[in-house]
This record gives structure tokens, sequence and C-alpha cells, in this order.
């Protein structure tokens, strides 16, 4: 049994291990350590609620301050691990400082994809991932705003929504021909496209980002690929996120696509083990390995971690899935679709109510449901089941 747990990372998956590992029953010392200055707190409101300032950033934490103080766990907030001293079991942290370690967790999560265009260090250009972020987007949007959104992915339009209900003048600039494009099939995004169009977003696929212009070191405009300018007040890039696997890398752990673990969590190193945006698990129920960026993923993920650690031997092979909250459509996505061979439509997109199931030889792999949530139920449980539904 380990005596000290620490985790690198103070997010969701951070803590949900910490307050696993507390409810089995260890009584050793944990210790988080994170970058930002806040407690643990819920992304998914960002590009939502706490952006259109209908929530109060004391609600985004995940648990109270008191939770971590009953249950003796250590939040080292503001600090970075520096390095992963593995044949001393140690990390050291960005003061020189060291912390022993009998296990370690890494959490560290993802941080977004740079957009890598000219013009994208300028004043007004943003991206949105932690509160910072959200902090001075907010700042910049007023009702007329033009704000110019490049990624029509979870981010890209979430933030749409958000912003049209300000009065923002929105475009989303979006690289495929679609939105969405990775995780729904077609008639889900061009569900999608239409919702916003009537919203009063401007949605142009096939764009290619050239630069970003600016006057005076402030952004002025998008130029993409074909020529045209797009203006813009404020431009923010949800193109995606990337691994933070720096950390584990350096310290000589196996990397591909975010740290490799096995069935139980552990890296390349059996004291060592991740969990969250940041892990690549190899999934038994879908025969590949998985790097999931969701909220499901990394309370699941940081569970099984945490009870690996303290010994109890339990498998990670979960059914993902995902949400996400544009306008009053409740879009949930259980399962991945990769693979399949065929789609089906239950309902009719017309009546804002419907799911797409995604199958392959007729097994059902995953399903999209939109203002459905009876489907979304029972669909997880035919997914677990690997079952063949009519
Ligand atoms: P994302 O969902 O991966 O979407 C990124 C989108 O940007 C993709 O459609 C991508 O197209 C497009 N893109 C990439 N490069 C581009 C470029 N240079 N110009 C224009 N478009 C480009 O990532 P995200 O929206 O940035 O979200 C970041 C993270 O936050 C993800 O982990 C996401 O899961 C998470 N998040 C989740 C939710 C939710 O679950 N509700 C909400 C917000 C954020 P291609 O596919 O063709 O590359």
């Amino acid at each position: 049994m380990p005596e000290s747990i620490v985790i690198v990372g103070a997010g969701q998956a951070a803590s949900q291990a910490a307050d696993t590992l507390r409810r089995k029953g260890f009584s050793g010392t944990i210790t988080l350590v994170g970058e930002e200055p806040w407690l643990p707190y819920q992304r998914p409101p960002l590009s939502k609620k706490y952006l259109a300032g209908t929530l109060e950033r004391e609600r985004l934490l995940l648990r109270p301050a008191q939770f971590y103080a009953t249950h003796r766990i250590e939040v080292l907030l503001g600090r970075r691990v520096e390095e992963i001293v593995r044949r001393e079991q140690r990390v050291r942290l960005d003061d020189g400082s060291m912390l022993p370690y009998d296990a370690l967790l890494i959490a560290t999560g993802c941080r977004p994809r740079p957009l890598g265009v000219p013009g994208a260090q300028l004043h007004g250009v943003h991206c949105l991932r932690n509160i910072a972020d959200v902090e001075r987007i907010r700042a910049a949007l007023s009702p007329g705003t033009r704000l110019v959104i490049v990624g029509g992915g979870y981010i890209g339009l979430e933030l749409a929504a958000t912003a049209r209900a300000l009065g923002v003048e929105v475009t989303v600039l979006e690289l495929a021909e679609r939105v969405m494009n990775r995780v729904v099939c077609n008639s889900v995004s061009a569900f999608y496209q239409a919702e916003h169009l009537a919203h009063g977003v401007r949605i142009v696929c096939n764009a290619k980002v050239r630069a970003l212009e600016g006057t005076a070191g402030k952004v002025t405009a998008v130029l993409t690929e074909d020529g045209t300018s797009y203006p813009a007040d404020v431009v923010v890039a949800g193109v995606g996120v990337l691994p933070a696997v720096e950390l584990a890398s350096a310290a000589g752990l196996e990397c591909d696509n975010g740290v490799r673990v096995d069935e139980r969590c552990r890296t390349s190193d059996p004291l060592i083990f991740a969990a969250g945006d940041c892990a690549n698990h190899p999934s038994a129920h879908y025969g590949r390995r998985l790097r999931l960026e969701s909220v499901d993923n990394a309370i699941e993920q940081a569970t099984s971690a945490a009870l690996n650690m303290l010994g109890i031997d339990t498998v990670h092979d979960k059914v993902p899935w995902f949400w996400s909250d544009q306008y009053d459509l409740k879009l949930i996505i259980v399962g991945i679709s990769q693979g399949h061979d065929s789609v089906v439509l239950r309902g009719d997109p017309e009546s804002r109510a419907f799911s797409a199931c995604y199958l392959r030889d007729g097994e059902l792999l995953a399903i999209d449901t939109i203002n459905r949530a009876q489907d979304h139920m029972a669909a997880r449980k035919l997914i677990a089941a690997r079952a063949h539904p009519d």
C-alpha cells in the first residue's frame, strides 16, 4: 500500500482521484499540484453559463474548499511540477522543492492547439480553456461586437450560441466541409448548422485561415486562403486540444497521442498512473486505443486509477459519453461512432428531437440524441451489451 500519493494536475480527474482514494479508506498523504490559482472546477459551464455571466465563479468548484481540508487533501495551487524524478520517486516543483511519492497520478489534461498562423499573437485573439480565458473573452464581448470563431467543434458552437444570446455578431470558420465533422454524421451536422443559421450565426465551412490581420497590435480581421477577409473585433480559436504529455515524456514514460496506460490506468512505470484527457488507454469494447476528452472519462478513469493505486484490481473499460448544450438543444453522444457502416435516424430532425444511431454489421456502436433523453438511456445499455437492435 502506498503512503504518499501525488497527483499532478488539479482538474476533474485529479479531484475525482483524491475523492475516491479517501472514500476507499486511504489514510496516507494526498497532494494535488495545479498550475491554475483555483481549486478543481468544472470546465463545461465555461463556454456557456460562466461566459454568459449567469453562474458565479464559486459555483464552478467541483467540491467546496472545506472538502479538501476535511479529507486532508493538500492542494498546491499556482504551482507547477517541473520534473518527475522516477529513480528517486519524487517530483520537483517550480520552486525547486521535492515531493516524494509512493504512487503518482498524471492528470495534466490538455492544452488548446495553437492556431499557428501569422497574427495569432495579436491582442483580441483568445482560446477558451480556463477561467482566465473566459473572463478575458467576456470582457471583450458586448452587443454588436464582431466575433470570429475559428473551429466549428464543441467550443466553437457552444461559444457561438452563448455569444448570440449576448447580442454579439458571430461568424464561425470551420476547416472541414461541415461542423462537428469528427463526432457526428451529416444529418446531425446539417441540423446544427441550420439551428445556428436560424439564430443569426454565419457558418463558413471549408475555410482555411491564412492569417490574422491587425492594426496597432490589435486584431481587425481573419483572412482565409481564398482571399476573403472577415472583419473581427475578437477572435476565439477552438481548433482542438493537445494532450499535456511533456512531463511524462521527459520522464521517459511511453507516450503516443497522450500518456500510454494499460487497462488498469498504469503507465510504463508501475508506480505511475494517468487518467483523463491526457491518457491514452486500450478499450476492450472498441478493440483499440482511445484518448477521450470528456468529463465522464475523467471521472471514470480517475476512479479506476485510484482503485488500482490502492491494490483494488479494476479493469477500466467503460462506454464513454459526451454532451453539448447549444441554445435549447441537448446533445448527448454515447459510444464512439468511428468505423460505423450505417446510420439510422429515430425521430424527425424537423421536430428538434431525434437520434442518430451508428451501427457496424448491425451492432450499435454509438448514438447521438438531440432532446431525446429516453433514447440515450436505452442506447447505453444496448451499446454496453453489444446488441444488434432491430
Ligand atoms: P474539437 O471539438 O476537437 O473541435 C475543433 C474543430 O476545429 C474541429 O471541427 C476541427 O476540424 C476544426 N479545426 C481544426 N483546425 C482548424 C483550423 N485551422 N481552422 C478552422 N477549423 C479548424 O475541439 P474544441 O472545440 O477546440 O474543444 C476543445 C476541447 O474542449 C475538446 O477536448 C472538447 O471535447 C472540449 N469541449 C467539450 C465540450 C462538450 O463536450 N460539450 C464543450 C466544449 C469543449 P477538423 O476535425 O477537420 O480538424
